[in-house]
């Protein structure tokens, strides 16, 4: 589907093109024979899961990570046997079998896993590819005991029913100005993995988010694992453009109503905003009911006819209401966007999420299946 109907309540609008171009230049930052794997777990971030995948895949990415069993599955019925899918996430018992139905990598860290992994691989007919996951700093997966994660990677390595795939971690600070406990991190990972990797040296080492990937090459190893800023989203909430990424998410909605609301009148639940003059309402009929978060009541702008205008009052399910001003040509079905620009107007996910106090993360993949995306290539 191309374009959409300019008079549908709201529309996620997503610019598969720019998810391809944003991919080329990561890729390009890579040193050769960096691989770029592209994530596209929370249904891609919200912008669609399949989709996104098949645009970076002819974007350069030659493998997809996941978070969950399910996703894997979704994914490998739509992007066919040969493509790599990793699933990053812990896994019970019953997630284990359909993350292998798969065929998705996967990552261990525990020996009882590991162990319960390898007995189930006989019953799918395949030696599945692990990654052992070390926990340099993150404090989330993965295990902190540099004898453990050599001792189970030679285990791996040494066992018929799997394949070692690789060694990895993750960085907890890589998005902040301050890179001391990033490069602890990345010395703690080098001490363990590089000694694996002389050992096996088919596997494949990794590290990287795309802060860290577009921090420099000391960070990519082997591949890197770029998740927002396929996305066009700015992993340090600044501005994308400055890392040449272009957002490939646009929200837009229409002028449902236009209003006269005098002076000491409210609008909304709670009358949490009351004009301070006489001025104009335009009702917007969207709301946190398709993930635009009642937090951003009075705080967030909208662009409608070219204009950044301030969101007054309470954000409720499925309206919110905007300041135009005294006088207006505004009429009610004018469009209006929500993320995106129009005309000089921009209104950035990278804003919203500062306004929320929040990550610009957060405001795309927070959409619900109430918001259709429409896709452009
Ligand atoms: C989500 C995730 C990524 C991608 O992170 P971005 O900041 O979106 O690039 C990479 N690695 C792991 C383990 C993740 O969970």
């Amino acid at each position: 589907m191309s374009g959409h109907d300019p008079f549908q309540r709201v529309t996620a609008i997503v610019d598969l093109g720019n998810v391809e171009r944003n991919c080329v230049t990561l890729a390009a930052k890579l040193a050769p024979g960096t691989e770029l794997c592209a994530v596209v777990k929370a249904d891609g971030y919200g912008h669609g899961m399949g989709e996104c995948a098949d645009a970076a895949l002819r974007g350069g990415a030659s493998r997809l990570a996941v978070a969950t069993a399910t996703e894997a599955f979704e994914l490998r019925e739509r992007v066919g046997a040969e493509v790599p899918i990793f699933v990053m996430g812990a896994l019970t018992g019953a997630e284990l079998d359909v993350a292998l139905q798969a065929r998705a990598e996967l990552t261990v860290w525990r020996t009882e896993f590991f162990e319960a992994l390898a007995e189930r691989a006989g019953l799918f007919g395949f030696r599945p590819r692990l990654h052992v996951k070390y926990d340099t700093g993150m404090g989330r997966l993965g295990d902190r005991e540099p004898a453990a994660i050599a001792r189970l990677a030679d285990a791996a390595a040494a066992d018929e029913r799997v394949e070692l795939a690789g060694v990895w971690t993750h960085f907890a600070t890589a998005d902040e100005d301050d890179d001391t406990f990033l490069r602890e991190q990345l010395d703690r990972f080098r001490e363990v993995a590089l000694p694996i990797a002389e050992r096996h040296p088919e596997i494949t080492l990794h590290a990287a988010n795309s802060a860290a990937t577009l921090r420099g090459r000391e960070f990519h190893f082997g591949m890197v694992r770029c998740g927002v800023a396929i996305y066009g989203l700015d992993p340090f909430g600044r501005d994308a453009a400055a890392q040449g990424l272009e957002p490939a998410l646009a929200l837009h909605t229409y002028v449902a109503d236009v209003k006269r609301i005098h002076a000491g009148e409210s609008v909304g639940y709670g009358r949490s905003w009351r004009a301070p003059a006489d001025t104009w309402v335009g009702v917007l009929p969207v709301g946190y009911g398709d993930g635009y978060r009642r937090g951003l009541s009075n705080v967030a702008e909208v662009a409608i006819d070219g204009m950044r205008r301030p969101l007054v009052g309470t954000v409720s399910m499925d309206n919110v209401t905007v300041d135009l001003g005294p006088e207006t040509d505004i009429a009610p079905g004018q469009p209006a966007v929500l993320v995106g620009e129009q005309g000089d107007a921009r209104v950035d996910a990278e804003l919203l999420a500062e306004r929320l106090g929040t990550i610009n993360y957060e405001i795309t993949t927070g959409l619900t299946r109430r918001v259709p995306r429409a896709y452009r290539t």
